[in-house]
């Protein structure tokens, strides 16, 4: 029985619930045994074994392991990056780079990396920190004058090598050669999917450019769309906010008159080139509105036939598990199939502050690690049991996350597993070589400009020595731990003490004052009940203090 009104009503009211409650109903539902478990544990340390003695690790695998967020100066170049993306003029510049640069210890990674790449970053690093650092006698004299010719060349030198790092992690500048870059991957195997770099669009004329250039990319993806089976054509990614410069639910009116239309021709576009059109999953206040949009632009009678419909859902969210049960069901009630994939989510750390800030009863995301892989399996063993509906898209580098669902899953061509292009290469490479799964990879396309934010937020997600990513490289973190299950973690009693919850970030002092979040419909709900009383109230108001 399709009920997408229960399913919605149930996304509301579990978005601040605490962690157990949330990940005991999804234990209870997805029922993933002890023993599912422990293969996938088996299956996940061999993984990792293979990952790390046969294969070449990728670019950000090698990068992390000389400068994770754990050292001085992976945090240092971190900060660097995120700061550049935001200075205005060459003097900010100047003493930032002076600033993150010259104190740390850049000699200590020298020539410590497997990759010519990272260890030349490094002699440039450390150049530039000798140059900028303080000191005593003529070698100071002779530095200050350096310096002070220097700084525009350091500042140039700075830029391009984050620059350089970046475009690691991109395909190519336009759709065209990233096409031509990706034809070794796919020769091997490999589809791909395309997303424009940028981020949300701030002024209409910022989303028109967006729409503009989503429209192209699907124009020239169209020639390479060859098969008949969507499941092996070229697919495209897109984020609402880069299409309407406000994108948010307290806008919902503005947002379905305008946002839906803008969407809908780009579905039809990708409709008739038969290739998968994907929408990504944003920041947590954006859930909402988000499935409004897709259910309006999914209603049309149009669509019928077409596969290739795509909605990211993020287990990170409470919310993962009922968004699944709704998206099957509305793929249920319109007759149609679509597609979903499931990541862990790329916002973590904004999630938990704003939260916080704001002063709301709980997270919209879990707090543990451990939580978020245990709801990705739960969300992914949901999925597997949708394939009349969907076709699941696992998008991870973690190889107990890859483990379990090969585990888990009856046949191996319902579920295709996705990579962002510069991570994971090792492990897809042996699940492709090794399964009958597909693989595909998540290539950013972009000019240089746009480049440090994807950066960023591929260095936050990755730095942290809880990531993935971050632990194959490390050796002496044993594989079994790399690939430990992440159960017992998840539930453990004190899961909720690790990140203080937004009434308690001022500890015994005092508790945080209760806010609102005009963006949830419970809160907008809430405070048009309290207005109604003056909806007929004339309200006069008038200065206080110069009275006319
Ligand atoms: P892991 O190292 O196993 O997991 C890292 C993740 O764990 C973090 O990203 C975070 O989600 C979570 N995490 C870390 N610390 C904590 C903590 N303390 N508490 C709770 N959770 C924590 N992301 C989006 O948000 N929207 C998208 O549309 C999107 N599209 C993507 C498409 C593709 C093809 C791919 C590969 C990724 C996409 N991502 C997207 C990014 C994705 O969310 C991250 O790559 C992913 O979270 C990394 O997970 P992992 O399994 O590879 O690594």
């Amino acid at each position: 029985m399709v009920d997408l009104l229960s399913h919605r009503h149930r996304i509301r009211t579990i978005q601040l619930e605490d962690d157990l409650t949330v990940l005991t109903s999804l234990q209870a539902e997805a029922d993933i045994t002890a023993d599912d478990r422990a293969r996938a544990v088996t299956r996940a340390t061999d993984l990792v074994h293979k990952i790390r003695e046969d294969a070449d690790p990728g670019l950000m695998e090698v990068f992390l392991a000389e400068y994770g967020l754990s050292t001085k100066e992976g945090v240092a170049l971190m900060c660097l990056a995120e700061a550049l993306l935001r200075v205005p003029d060459a003097d900010t510049m100047d003493a930032l780079i002076e600033d993150k640069i010259a104190p740390s210890a850049w000699g200590s990674h020298l020539g410590k990396s497997s990759s010519s790449l990272v260890n030349a970053s490094t002699w440039a690093l450390m150049l530039t920190g000798k140059v900028l650092q303080d000191g005593e006698g003529m070698a100071a004299v002779l530095r200050g004058a350096i310096k002070r010719l220097g700084e525009p060349v350091i500042r140039v030198a700075v830029s391009r090598a984050m620059k350089e790092l970046g475009a690691q992690f991109v395909l190519g500048e336009t759709i065209d050669k990233a096409i031509a870059r990706g034809a070794k991957r796919a020769a091997q195997g490999y589809t791909f999917s395309y997303d424009m770099l940028g981020e949300a669009a701030l002024t209409a004329h910022d989303a028109d450019s967006f729409h503009d250039a989503y429209r192209d990319a699907i124009a020239r993806l169209a020639p390479h769309a060859t098969s008949d089976d969507i499941r092996n054509n070229p697919g495209i990614s897109i984020k609402l906010s880069a299409l309407h410069p406000r994108y948010e639910s307290a806008q919902r009116d503005r947002v379905m008159e305008e946002l839906v239309p803008r969407l809908r021709g780009l579905v039809h576009q990708a409709k008739a080139a038969n290739m998968g059109l994907n929408v990504d999953a944003e920041e947590a206040d954006r859930l909402d509105i988000s499935l409004d949009v897709i259910e309006a632009v999914l209603r049309d009678p149009d669509l019928a036939g077409w596969d290739g419909f795509g909605v990211v859902v993020q287990a990170y969210g409470k919310r993962a598990g009922p968004t699944l049960d709704w998206l099957h069901d509305l793929a249920v009630s319109l007759d149609r199939r679509s597609m979903v994939r499931v990541v862990k989510g790329a916002y973590w750390d904004t999630e938990i502050k704003h939260a916080q800030v704001l002063g709301l009863q709980g997270f919209p995301v879990f707090s543990r690690k451990a939580a978020t892989d245990m709801s990705y399996l739960c969300c992914a063993r949901k999925l597997l049991g949708m394939t009349d509906r969907i076709y699941p898209q696992f998008a991870t580098h973690n190889a107990h996350s890859v483990a379990a669902i090969l585990e888990m899953a009856d046949d191996p061509t319902a579920f295709e597993f996705q990579r962002l292009h510069g991570m994971g290469e090792a492990l897809h490479d042996v699940v492709l070589a090794g399964n009958a799964t597909r693989c595909r990879i998540s290539a950013p396309v972009g000019a240089h400009r746009d480049l440090l934010a994807y950066l960023v937020r591929r260095l936050l997600e990755n730095g942290a020595n809880s990531s993935f990513v971050n632990q194959i490289v490390d050796k002496t973190v044993p594989a079994e731990v790399v690939a430990a299950d992440p159960f017992p973690a998840a539930m453990a009693p004190d899961a909720n003490a690790v990140v203080a919850l937004p009434a308690e970030i001022y500890g015994a002092e005092r508790q945080n004052s209760k806010g609102w979040n005009v963006q949830d419909p419970r809160d907008q709900e809430a405070i048009a009940e309290a207005r109604a009383p003056w909806a007929t109230h004339h309200w006069t108001a008038a200065p206080m203090l110069a009275l006319p």
